[in-house]
């Protein structure tokens, strides 16, 4: 081995093992900044140990593929973080096309000089499917999230049939190419097929599922660029692909669980469906209070409770969420945030708000931590957030979100939730929390809402 290759291993061993630690960090909020850097000092050496390799006939292209990556990555970069999911998808799709175009060029090279073994030809077929699904199934899903495709499932007869078929037809295909990998002309059949699966696969699925399937299609492209680490034969690519493999899987298998769903009711269940017909309710009378009236609340509280939801990220209130905590703080009343696993639009929405708006982490607890607790808790603060608290998951059969684990606001003494309108959350259903004896609403944007509350709290005049 040359001193290069040598140094070009070093590197990759190093970058391996920052990744894993990257990981690691990143699953604490005390952490999470050590990991960031981890995570980038690691792929930056896996880069640098790439170019390195003795095969790059063309650095040339490399800096044009870097300026067009950057191009495109800077502003992709910049999105509100309400969009992050649907950013998440697009790199996915990036990640799973760039997979899928290394297989075929791999596939047109090896034919033409004669290196296509079993093994080779297994890897590619395993890159190119996963590759290709991952990208028309991740810009589908980006396309659902930005709602310039219908949100809702679009199911017809004998869906999971057909494409289970196609399936099929697409690892027969695949099979017989490893068997025989001069039969070229089946090569673009697995391309389309795959392309084709893609689509279909995300088409039932409601914009509601869709972070969890852009978590397992994250799993896809890791998996994708662990088949193409054996077909390029490079080692970092397998960890890295496994670790971003398993990490989709085990994030799917976590937001299933919070949501009391099994993956097949996410994949094949057309949730969503029932939304509009779920949606209509009688209407009942509901409470409101004035943020002075709040105020007033709190000031007499010991205990208080802010549960944020979606609506929090929408108003980017997270700023006020932390004023009012220093509010509460300087009276000397307790004051702690409930974080709900999925709350938000993606899993460690809210932690991320809170930690911008530099919330101490230490004030933050999680769902099963904190529930015991309720029934003590003098007021429980909603902010922007509904289906996570909505008491019909426990006792409701017929409630689509029945058996979702939720924070028990409605045990709290008194609830003040803060939303706009009556109109429903992401499920589309109504929450009874709403018109409970001890719920009161604060109807408005979380930001002006708070803003408000804070005001009133800190003697300021002009609340309106
Ligand atoms: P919801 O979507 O249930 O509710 C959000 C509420 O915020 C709405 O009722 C809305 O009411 C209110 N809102 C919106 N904008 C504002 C604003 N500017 N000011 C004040 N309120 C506002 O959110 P939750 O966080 O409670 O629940 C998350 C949902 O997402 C769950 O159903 C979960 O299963 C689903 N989900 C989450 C995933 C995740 O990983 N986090 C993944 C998959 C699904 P109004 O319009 O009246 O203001």
């Amino acid at each position: 081995m040359s001193a290069i290759e040598h140094l070009t291993q070093a590197s990759y061993l190093a970058a391996a093992a920052l990744f894993v630690f990257s990981l690691r960090w990143l699953s604490s909020p005390k952490t999470a900044r050590q990991g960031v850097v981890a995570g980038v000092a690691g792929m930056s050496l896996a880069v640098f140990g790439t170019l390195l390799h003795p095969e790059i006939v063309s650095y040339t292209w490399i800096v044009v593929a870097l300026v067009i990556g950057t191009v495109i990555g800077v502003p992709l970069s910049w999105v509100p973080l309400t969009a992050v999911p649907q950013r998440t998808a697009l790199s996915h799709a990036f990640g799973g096309m760039a997979a899928g175009l290394v297989g075929t060029a791999k596939y047109m090279l090896w034919l033409q000089d004669g290196g296509l073994t079993s093994f080779r030809m297994f890897a590619i077929i395993v890159e190119v499917l996963l590759g290709y699904l991952t990208l028309t199934g991740s810009l589908m899903a980006a396309g659902k999230l930005q709602e310039v495709l219908p949100t809702r499932p679009i199911t017809y007869k004998n869906q999971n049939i057909f494409n289970g078929l196609l399936m099929l037809v697409a690892l027969a295909s695949g099979a017989y190419l490893v068997w025989r990998p001069e039969t070229w002309q089946l090569f673009p059949v697995v391309i389309v097929l795959s392309l084709a699966f893609g689509v279909l696969l995300v088409l039932p699925i409601g914009g509601a599922d869709m972070p969890t399937v852009i978590s397992l299609l994250n799993a896809y492209a890791g998996l994708a660029a662990v088949a193409m680490g054996f077909v390029l034969d490079n080692k970092l690519l397998i960890v890295a692909g496994a670790l971003d493999g398993s990490s989709g899987f085990i994030l799917s298998v976590i937001m299933c669980k919070a949501m009391n769903r099994s993956f097949s009711n996410v994949l094949f269940g057309a949730f969503g469906q029932v939304s509009a017909t779920a949606a209509v309710g009688e209407a009942k009378a509901v409470k409101s209070a004035t943020p002075q009236d709040v105020a007033d609340i709190l000031e007499n509280a010991s205990r208080v409770v802010v549960i944020p939801g979606y609506g929090m990220a929408v108003a980017q209130a997270q700023h006020r969420v932390r004023e009012l905590y220093e509010q509460l703080a300087k009276r000397g009343i307790e004051c702690r945030f409930a974080i709900h696993p999925v709350a938000g639009r993606m899993p460690g929405h809210m932690n991320v708000l809170l930690a911008e708006a530099e919330v101490p982490y230490t004030a933050l607890a999680e769902m099963d931590d904190i529930n015991p607790d309720m029934p003590q808790v003098d007021v429980a603060i909603v902010v922007g957030a509904n289906d996570v608290v909505n008491p019909a998951a426990r006792h409701d059969k017929s409630s689509p979100i029945f058996g979702m684990p939720i924070i028990n606001a409605d045990r709290a003494k008194t609830v003040i939730a803060i939303k706009r309108t009556m109109n429903p959350g992401f499920a589309g259903i109504d929450n009874e929390l709403y018109s409970a004896d001890n719920c009161l609403m604060a109807f408005g944007d979380a930001k002006a809402v708070l803003g408000d509350i804070v005001k009133a709290m800190s003697g300021e005049s002009g609340i309106h």
